[in-house]
């Protein structure tokens, strides 16, 4: 038996893996590194140190296995980046030393199937642990709840909830925040109320839970009413939480409200709640703002760095972009790949292909960050958007990824742009094999064949859209004018101020013929007459909303719309034209990016 004293010494080392190495080199020396108990502290050491490989080899240098070591080492993994090492443990633990698993065992395992979203492994682990004699075993059944509601099964997690004797609030908790991220609201909201005593964890998770979920406006309207009911605010996460939901909803009227909480509260300072601060701010598109927060962190990590930079990039001031990266490293801070997705979405958007390549390949030379899907598609786009077509189709049919329908259709688009037909043909016919789900794909590659004169090809496009029911996904604007919010949809004019916008719609369109406006109806599909296809774009929902606030707000003050889809290149020089004659600063956030209107210009310089 290891004496207490060495013991007390391997438990000491507490995540510090100088001393872990220290201690066990000086066990071994003394030769008590495998006497009994000692080979599980050690892994247990090791693996709170992030040192799991070494935690594995003391697992594999123990002169016996017990269930101590392997309950230590299953702990380790399952906590560890990667819980699918736990399956071949318990093989082994089950074959080769004809072991049975007892209630930490069963409650890390658990937690690995909770990790893997395996809810075949789940549902053995849950057969095992009926069947063995800690099936009373309360930790286990948290962690089994914790499984199901991660797995997407609350109604299992409420069984096994159910047959808890004496609930405590964890217990309480992971189900309530289980039932409400996988949106079902109503059971989550009840069992919340039934709940003996619901403190700020409680309300956390339920708040939070609603947010995984997607479900904003429900976050925001609990975060109130947990206001109301007086719940004291001593932990920065909730109001993060709610931020990030405020984000999402690009409400930036509530954003403000809970910026002005967070100064109240004393949670200015705090990291996570500034982190989330600039990125609502950047979403609602309102990127000063975003900076002055950013600007008064005091102690900032890489997130907030790369948050203000992936805002300045989104708004396309690559130029601010750049000069973060560099303060960025100049502060010490090391790029994690999110960042790099930054920069090179920032080059792709004004062209800067020399920077964009140069960063690239630094993110896997200097760095060693594998670049992912995503690096591909940006780095890919700035490619092609800057007409090196060829270098762009050699790297989508070399990389190491399957590449996706946006990736094809943006080096799509530039072969289009740049009129080069034989390797528009090419790559349209590998589109096509890909059988896209995006209505506009369709309506490109449509496009793209009848310039062609490949009627066949147009056919054929033309049959998959009918076959596959394709309609475009309904188009819809969001916009906050003074104290009104208001949804918009493609098409649909509201009864209420219908005749108002139409009318002020007309003058501007009038207005811009003037101008030399003609419109571009080449995005719509329909087999319609051109008056017929311009009425289309007339009711595109970002004009409706843009009218709306116009003439709902002050005069001068700047329109801010978000729209679920991309601007259509229509819609795109409406706005141009419109910001001009009304003298307004219009930002429309997009599905892909921001645009900021201003003089007739845009901030994307025609790159979207
Ligand atoms: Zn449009
Ligand atoms: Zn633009």
């Amino acid at each position: 038996m290891l004496p207490p004293a060495a013991a007390a010494a391997i438990r000491a080392t507490a995540g510090s893996p100088r001393a872990v190495r220290r201690v066990h080199a000086r066990l071994l020396k003394e030769g008590l590194a495998d006497l009994l108990s000692a080979p599980a502290l050690l892994v247990s050491a090791y693996a709170r140190s992030c040192l799991l490989p070494d935690a594995r080899r003391a697992f594999d240098d123990a002169p016996r296995r017990d269930l101590y070591l392997y309950s230590a080492l299953l702990a380790a993994v399952s906590r560890s980046s990667a819980p699918e090492l736990a399956l071949p443990l318990l093989r082994r633990m089950l074959s080769d030393d004809a072991l049975r698993p007892d209630h930490f065992v069963l409650a890390s395992l658990a937690s690995a199937a909770a990790r893997l979203r395996s809810l075949r492994l789940g549902r053995q682990l849950h057969a095992h642990f009926v069947a063995s004699p800690y099936s009373a075993d309360d930790v286990v059944k948290s962690s089994l709840i914790d499984m199901y509601c991660k797995c997407g099964v609350p109604e299992d997690a409420r069984k096994v909830f159910d047959s808890i004797g004496v609930k405590n609030g964890v217990v309480w908790t992971a189900l309530v925040s289980g039932y409400a991220s996988n949106g079902c609201t109503g059971e989550a909201i009840d069992l919340f109320r039934s709940m003996p005593e619901r403190g700020l964890f409680a309300w956390t998770a339920l708040i939070s839970g609603f947010v995984k979920a997607g479900n904003n406006t429900g976050a925001v309207g609990l975060f109130v009413e947990m206001r109301r009911d007086g719940v004291r605010i001593d932990d920065a996460f909730v109001l993060a939480t709610v931020v990030g939901g405020a984000a999402e909803l690009a409400a930036l009227v509530l954003g403000r409200q809970l910026h002005g909480f967070a100064i109240t509260l004393g949670f200015l300072s705090s990291m996570i709640v500034g982190n989330a601060l600039v990125d609502m701010y950047s979403k609602c598109s309102d990127i000063h703002s975003a900076r002055e927060v950013f600007g008064g962190i005091i102690v900032r990590d890489v997130v907030s760095w790369t948050t203000i930079l992936v805002g300045e990039a989104q708004h396309g001031r690559v130029e601010e972009v750049l000069a973060l990266y560099d303060r960025m490293l100049l502060a010490g801070m090391k790029p994690n790949e999110v960042t790099f997705v930054g920069l090179i979405y920032a080059c792709s958007h004004a062209g800067l292909v020399q920077k964009g390549r140069q960063l690239f390949d630094s993110m896997k030379r200097e760095y060693g960050i594998k670049p992912g899907l995503q690096h591909y598609t940006c780095y890919l786009d700035l490619l092609s958007r800057s007409g090196y077509l060829s270098e762009a189709e050699e790297l989508i049919t070399t990389m190491p990824y399957e590449p996706d329908e946006a990736s094809w259709g943006a080096l799509l688009s530039a072969c289009k742009k740049h009129n080069d037909t034989q390797m528009c043909l090419r790559v349209a016919d590998n589109l096509l094999e890909l059988r896209p789900k995006d209505p506009s794909t369709y309506i490109l590659l449509s496009n793209v064949y009848a310039v062609n004169c490949k009627w066949d090809s147009v056919a054929k496009v033309r049959k998959i859209m009918a076959e596959m029911e394709i309609r475009k996904e309904p188009g819809y604007s969001w916009i906050e004018a003074g104290r009104e919010s208001r949804m918009f949809h493609a098409g649909e004019v509201p009864l209420d101020i219908g005749e108002e916008i139409t009318r002020f719609l007309e003058e501007l369109v009038s207005e811009m013929r003037k101008r030399g406006y003609v419109p571009d109806t080449s995005s719509v599909m329909h087999d319609l007459e051109e008056n017929e296809k311009e009425q289309h774009l007339f009711l595109h929902s970002e004009r409706l909303a843009v009218a709306f606030g116009i003439l709902k707000s002050p005069p001068g003050s700047v329109i801010r719309v978000v729209k679920n889809l991309r601007v259509c290149g229509d819609c795109h020089t409406v706005m141009k034209f419109i910001s001009e004659i009304a003298q307004r600063k219009i930002i429309v956030r997009d599905a892909s990016r921001f645009h900021h209107f201003e003089d007739g210009n845009c901030s994307c310089s025609e790159f979207w």
